[in-house]
């Protein structure tokens, strides 16, 4: 299994780590021509913005869409999460795959990152790391939500792309990752 880590900016080398003890191979997606070949595709965290400004650029922006929309399995982390919904701050989302609206740095300054015991369901307990991180707001019905804190969803999926509003790569637990291929990519 070849996985590509979209290689702008965030956990890219934490993502490669995971990856690699789940037993995947990688590789960093910069440009189209790295798209060729891989099974599945991580968008890290980082700056949305930045991010969405660097797909743009690239070129990689059509070409990604339209591989997620013929069924390539995608893990979208943090900002990776605000690329991959349907609705960002009442807006259409880049890629609007997953049927949440989205609301940026919606934690607040006060608390711009944290950790949260969180129940997955299938999974079991997770340490979620919380950066500058968004909230979801509302789900629609195709998405289904596998945990929760405050009562909002924090990692959802929709067929071929789950998205987490957290940072599993950087929890020092592999079993999202490992999730992720065997439930999501593997299918
Ligand atoms: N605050 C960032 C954004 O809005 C996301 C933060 C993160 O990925 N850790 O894009």
């Amino acid at each position: 299994m070849l996985v590509g880590i979209l290689a702008f900016q965030g956990g890219v080398i934490e993502h490669k780590q995971m990856l690699g003890v789940v037993g995947a191979k990688t590789v960093e997606i910069r440009t189209p021509r790295e798209l060729r070949g891989i099974d599945a595709l991580v968008f890290p965290g980082g700056e949305s913005t930045h991010l969405s400004k660097e797909l743009d650029e690239s070129g990689l922006t059509l070409k990604i869409f339209r591989l997620i929309k013929k069924g390539l399995p995608v893990f979208g982390t943090c900002a990776g999460a605000i690329l991959l919904s349907k609705k960002v701050d009442g807006k259409k989302g880049k890629f609007p795959f997953v049927d949440i609206s989205i609301k940026r740095n919606a934690y607040g300054r006060q608390v711009e990152s944290f950790e949260a015991k969180l129940k997955v369901s299938k999974l079991g307990w997770f340490p979620g790391v919380f950066i500058r991180a968004p909230i979801i707001e509302s789900i629609g019905k195709k998405a289904e939500a596998l945990a929760f804190f405050n009562g909002k969803p924090v990692l959802v999926r929709q067929k071929n792309v789950l998205v987490a509003t957290f940072h599993p790569e950087l929890s020092g637990n592999k079993r999202l990752h490992e999730f992720f291929l065997q439930n999501v990519a593997l299918q």
